[in-house]
């Protein structure tokens, strides 16, 4: 079933969580492993994200170097049959531009279809690990809104290869990725809406939000969205701090502020778990916020705190 029909039919707000595929070399039982726990919650979908290769260096016999390409963590498309099959649980393929050509991508679009998969997270991907700048695939796209046409073309059957004739139409609901503190290569909020709202013309239909600590930039940015005329869906991304690196890590990587009373809490602890405690209970108060607020769904980013995500989401469902 698509995300909008669950968010439709809800008379309340649904949870919903994300995971990344395991390591080259572990197997699915570490994702059952991980989510076993939380579908106690019967979560209405779960994300599964989308890696790239990166190149890496390995030391030969001789000591030189040589330049390999290695996808540490694929088996996005293989992972979401397992969680349809393994727990009736609508599962989300995130999809990104980085890396991949066109034509490799209808073809995971074409897997994705044929395991019954409704949903794309259609993305753009960040700059490889020795890029300083996103560069696009020489055969791929250069901007998430570039792939949605793509997902779109598929929906109405036209494929890239222009002899196929009365191709099957996927059906595919679109998300996309919206940040309430901006995509941090966007000069300003009211530029980076503009290009969030072409997504939404071409036909996404639901947004999903980087990560927040502080509602308020949720709440502001729901608001700038209506003003701008995007009326879709917007799902809160949440995630919990677990430890005092991620005050420095967390906007590091994702380009988000961690507020003060947050922060100052983290500082004071001994122990990670007395970090956990603290960021537990911060996620609860923000779950139980936005809830009361009326949010479609409470996302949750899962990686390495499915314990506490567990805390968390016990206390508001
Ligand atoms: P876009 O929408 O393409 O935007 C990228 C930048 O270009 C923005 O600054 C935007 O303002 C600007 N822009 C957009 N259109 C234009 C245009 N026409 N002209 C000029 N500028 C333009 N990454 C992964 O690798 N795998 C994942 O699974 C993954 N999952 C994610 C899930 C969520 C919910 C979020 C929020 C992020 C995720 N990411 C993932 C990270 C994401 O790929 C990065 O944040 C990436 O830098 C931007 O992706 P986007 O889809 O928002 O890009």
């Amino acid at each position: 079933m698509k995300v909008i029909d669950h968010i439709r039919q809800a008379k309340d707000t649904l949870v919903s969580f994300e995971i990344l595929p395991p390591l080259k070399g572990k197997t699915i039982n570490s994702i059952y492993d991980h989510l076993d726990p939380l579908m106690e919650f019967k979560p209405s979908f779960i994300n599964v994200t989308y890696h790239r290769s990166e190149h890496v260096f390995k030391k030969k016999l001789d000591g030189t170097f040589e330049k390999v390409e290695v996808r540490k963590r694929p088996g996005t498309v293989g992972i979401c049959a397992s969680i349809m099959n393994h727990y009736h649980v609508d599962a989300v393929p995130h999809l990104i531009c980085g890396g991949f050509g066109k034509r490799e991508t209808e073809d995971a679009l074409i897997d994705l279809h044929f395991i019954g998969i409704d949903n794309v997270l259609v993305l753009r991907g960040d700059a490889a690990k020795n890029e300083t700048y996103f560069e696009p695939h020489a055969e791929g796209h250069r901007y998430a809104s570039e792939l949605i046409k793509q997902v779109v073309d598929l929906n109405s059957g036209i494929y890239l290869e222009e002899d196929i004739r009365d191709g099957f139409r996927t059906n595919f609901c679109i998300g996309v990725a919206g940040y309430p503190e901006k995509h941090f290569e966007c000069p300003n909020l009211e530029i980076d809406l503009k290009y969030l709202k072409n997504k939404i013309d071409l036909g996404a239909e639901y947004i999903t939000t980087q990560m927040f600590f502080d509602n308020k930039k949720y709440i502001e940015f729901v608001e700038k969205c209506r003003e701008a005329g995007i009326d879709v869906p917007i799902i809160p991304g949440l995630k919990p701090i677990t430890n005092k690196k991620q005050l420095s890590i967390i906007p590091r990587t994702f380009h988000v502020d961690i507020p003060t009373d947050l922060s100052n809490e983290i500082m004071k602890c001994k122990t990670d778990d007395e970090c956990k405690k603290v960021g537990t209970e911060w996620l609860i108060q923000q779950s139980k916020e936005l809830k009361a607020f009326g949010v479609p769904v409470l996302h949750y980013y899962t990686l390495g705190s499915a314990k506490v995500i567990y805390n968390v989401v016990k206390e508001i469902f």
